[in-house]
Order: structure tokens, then sequence, then C-alpha cells
């Protein structure tokens, strides 16, 4: 089964380290795909180098929510800028806001800064983005609504927040990537109840880990085709037929349409 990725933190250490085999491995199973998203601008660094190596892996440059601890510096600001001046197929991502997991309410305007900053260069450069939305679903919403992503670019990456929310980011033509949580029957079912096939990508998020039926399993690609199994089951398609239109929406996803 052909399958992409569109959420995994590829040049952590865990991925990184190993990176040769572990693609090796995953194009044998089918992967055509992954969006190797980083949560630092060192990340952002390493993941350039290694898409460089291997052309599946789409760069996702960008600061987590959980890294916003302090004004970002000019000199960062240019070197993101500088990357998205010389790159063209690129990602912006891993951003967002997280209220639900940071408790420290002082460093909520330093994530909306952060947000605002790389939304801004996703605006300026026609780049889609990769979003974190974690108990800030309303905030979130309105910062996004308020810049002109090209084409409405905007992946919701593990959404788990509210309905009210997840309907208005559907009414919107958001994506939404559709990841393991599913196997072990989360409250994450509701994205692919909601959304038409449309919508949907596929992702790890690797590598994290997931509790699914007792056992604890590491995030990774390899887990993708039992997800686009378990949305197939939920939609009634046969899984060919979906992982067709999954591939149509992640190039379209990436301006490669
Ligand atoms: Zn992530």
């Amino acid at each position: 089964m052909k399958f992409h990725d569109a959420h995994c933190h590829i040049p952590s250490n865990y991925f990184y380290n190993n990176i040769d085999q572990h693609m090796k491995e995953w194009l044998k199973l089918g992967l055509e795909y992954v969006i190797g998203v980083s949560s630092t601008h060192n990340e952002s660094l390493k993941v350039l180098e290694i898409s460089k190596k291997h052309e599946q892996i789409i760069p996702g440059i960008g600061i987590h929510p959980w890294k916003a601890k302090s004004p970002l510096k000019e000199e960062t600001k240019k070197s993101f800028s500088d990357i998205l001046e010389n790159n063209s197929l690129i990602v912006i991502g891993e951003i967002g806001l997280d209220h639900h997991f940071i408790k420290k309410t002082e460093l909520y305007p330093f994530q909306e800064d952060y947000l605002k900053f790389f939304l801004s260069l996703a605006e300026k450069y026609s780049v889609p983005v990769n979003i974190h939305t974690k108990g800030a679903e309303g905030e979130c919403s309105d910062i996004l609504s308020s810049y002109k992503i090209h084409n409405n670019k905007i992946l919701i990456h593990w959404y788990s927040g509210p309905e009210t929310v997840l309907r208005i980011f559907r009414d919107r033509g958001y994506y939404f990537s559709v990841n393991p949580s599913i196997l072990g029957g989360s409250t994450h079912i509701k994205v692919v109840e909601e959304n038409d096939i449309s919508q949907l990508l596929t992702e790890s998020d690797g590598n994290v880990k997931y509790n699914i039926n007792n056992e604890r399993i590491v995030g990774s690609p390899k887990l993708v085709p039992q997800i686009i199994e378990k949305i197939a089951s939920l939609k009634s398609e046969t899984t060919d037929t979906l992982s067709t239109v999954l591939h149509a929406n992640l190039l379209r996803y990436l301006n490669l349409t």
C-alpha cells in the first residue's frame, strides 16, 4: 500500500541518528512522502540537510509552542526567512499554541508571537503550515483567520479539541491529519467522522508513544497503513480508493498539483 506521513519528527535524534536505515524500511512498506517537522531552529537546519539526501522527506521548519520561552531573536527570524527564500518544496511546522501541557500563562504571549511570526512567513512565501493546537483551539482559530495562507493550505495535526472548533476548521477547508491514536479508539475518531475524506491526511507524530490495545507502541510511518485501514472501515471505503484520495490530498496540500 502506498502511503504518506504528514507529521513525523524526522530531525529528532530518535530518527535522525539512523535515518538511512529507517528510510530503507519505510520505502519498502510503501512510503511515498514524509513531512519531517521540526521543534527548534536547530532541527529545522537538520531536516533541510537530510531532505537533500532523501527526496521523499519534505522539510518542515519551525518552532514548537513548547519551545517558545523567550522572545524570538532577530537572527533566528532572519535565518527562517532566508531558508524560505531559498527553498520551494517546504512546509512550516510544527507551530501553534498549547495551553494544555504548558501551564505557565506567562509563556502564552511568546507562543502567540512565534505563531504569528511563522504565519506571516507562510503568507509571504505561500507555504503550507502544520499546526499544533491543544487547549487553545479557539485562540488558534482566531489567529489563523487573520492570515491569508495560500489556498488555505492549513493542516491541523492530531486534533483533539472541542467539536465546535473542529467544525469551524472543517468549514474553512483545512486539512486534518489522522494519527495512530485512532487505533486505540480515542476521541480523535471525531476528526474522521466529521470530515469528508477529501480533507484528511495521515500522520504518525513519530516518535510519540501510543497506548494501543494495552501495548506501548512507538509512533513511526510504519503505523500509517493501519490508520488507512481504520479510516477505510469508518468511512466504508476500500483501502485502495482511500489511499488514492489521501495521496491526491497530500499533493494538493503541498501545492504539487
Ligand atoms: Zn508533533
